[in-house]
């Protein structure tokens, strides 16, 4: 293994998903939902592939239908207009959107600005295109609210401006955020706009989770922010809004010469995925705003599930805004390293979670925070919530 992966050993979700497999526990680490997306569009997927649709290699920007899907999504949702011959392109994920953007983009050297903890694939490709990571820590707050009503994790506006030198090339954000759960607010993304702008960066934005948000907070695109139409490479996943994570169906919209840095690298890594896949994505991403709106409340109703038992069996909770994961501290607990209680819940309670540490280059500061999904089954998290107060 060559000394710029060398660091980076197996991916925490193979490791924890492992271990649940094992020792029969139930699987609240890896983000993967246990009830598959809408019937109808798993029969747009068998349609494709019976007709014959995506069965050989399809284009290499993606199928036309999905490109203008997502066209119409991002004008539908947000009023941004993208041109679907030279502003899309589809990816293997948005893993593979990640990765390329990072190839595509960045020189030896570059500086990339990134919100501490971050999603593990970031500082994995960052490596591989030979940047460097330079990491700005979400800060635990406890809000004003009643009860850890708006306790989460935030950005702090000097550290991120401080973080930035004459190296920085690219800002990569991440909203809503895994693991916090932070949906970024309207003031800290014009902050992030304004500063990248000043500095004349890129910014690629993670907006995988941009329709599992709750309550009363609202996805913001950064594309959509002063000056930051030509700057910003948005990536979007099938994955989670539509519960297929394994079809890998993701995508990059960005201005064309961006877009175009992106594909030069997609096409030497993948160079197309998931033909018929594609197919069923275009279909779903035109769904009836009521099936983006039941998904929500089913999310949010899980959220509460789940976030209810953490916060009986002595966790402190961060409710998130957004994403279908749940960040908690364990010190209530009389815990204090999240690693080592990872790897001892499964044999004294029969539940699977995420150290948060494992996202942060600065572990200290992950240490006590452990992340739970609730992408579940109520009667799997109700089971899992019963497990947890056992702890105790
Ligand atoms: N970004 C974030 C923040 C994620 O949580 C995930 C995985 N769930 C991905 C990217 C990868 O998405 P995909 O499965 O579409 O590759
Ligand atoms: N994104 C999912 C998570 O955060 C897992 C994806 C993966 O296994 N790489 O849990």
């Amino acid at each position: 293994l060559n000394r710029r992966l060398a660091e980076f050993g197996t991916t925490i979700f193979a490791e924890m998903s492992a271990l649940a497999l094992r020792t029969g526990s139930i699987n609240l680490g890896q983000g993967f939902p246990d009830t598959d997306g809408p019937e109808e569009i798993r029969e747009a997927a068998v349609r494709a592939l019976r007709d014959g649709r995506g069965n050989q290699y399809p284009p290499g920007p993606g199928v036309p239908e999905l490109r203008a899907a997502v066209v119409d999504h991002q004008r539908r949702r947000y009023g941004l207009t993208f041109d679907p011959d030279t502003e899309v392109l589809v990816t293997a994920g948005a893993t593979e959107a990640i990765a390329a953007a990072l190839l595509g983009l960045l020189e030896p050297g570059d500086e990339v600005v990134a919100l501490e903890p971050y999603y593990d694939s970031y500082a994995a490709c960052i490596a591989m295109a030979g940047g460097t990571r330079v990491p700005v820590t979400l800060r635990p707050s406890e809000g004003s609210g009643e009860g850890g009503g708006d306790r989460r994790f935030r950005l702090d506006l000097d550290e991120l401006r401080d973080a930035v030198t004459d190296r920085t090339r690219l800002l990569l954000i991440n909203t809503p955020h895994n693991p916090t759960g932070t949906v970024l607010t309207r003031q800290e993304l014009t902050a992030i706009a304004e500063l990248a702008v000043e500095r004349d960066l890129l910014v690629v934005t993670d907006e995988v989770y941009e329709h599992l948000v709750f309550d009363d907070a609202e996805h913001l695109p950064l594309a959509s922010f002063p000056g930051m139409r030509e700057r910003t490479v948005t990536i979007g996943s099938a994955g989670k809004t539509f519960s297929f994570t394994g079809w890998k169906v993701g995508w990059v919209t960005a201005a064309p010469a961006l877009v175009a840095a992106v594909r030069s690298a997609k096409q030497y890594l993948t160079y197309v995925a998931s033909g018929p896949f594609q197919y069923a994505v275009a279909e779903a991403l035109s769904l009836p705003d009521s099936y983006f709106e039941e998904f929500r409340a089913d999310m949010r109703a899980k959220r509460e599930l789940l976030a209810g038992g953490l916060e009986q069996a002595g966790f402190k909770v961060f409710r998130p805004a957004g994403t279908y994961f749940i960040t908690t501290d364990i010190r209530p607990l009389g815990e204090s390293d999240g690693f080592a209680f990872c790897r001892s819940l499964p044999e004294r309670c029969g539940v699977v979670a995420i150290p948060n540490a494992v996202f942060y280059d600065h572990r200290e500061h992950g240490a006590p925070f452990v992340r739970f999904a609730f992408c579940k089954r109520t009667e799997v998290l109700a089971d899992a919530a019963a497990r947890l107060k056992s702890l105790t």
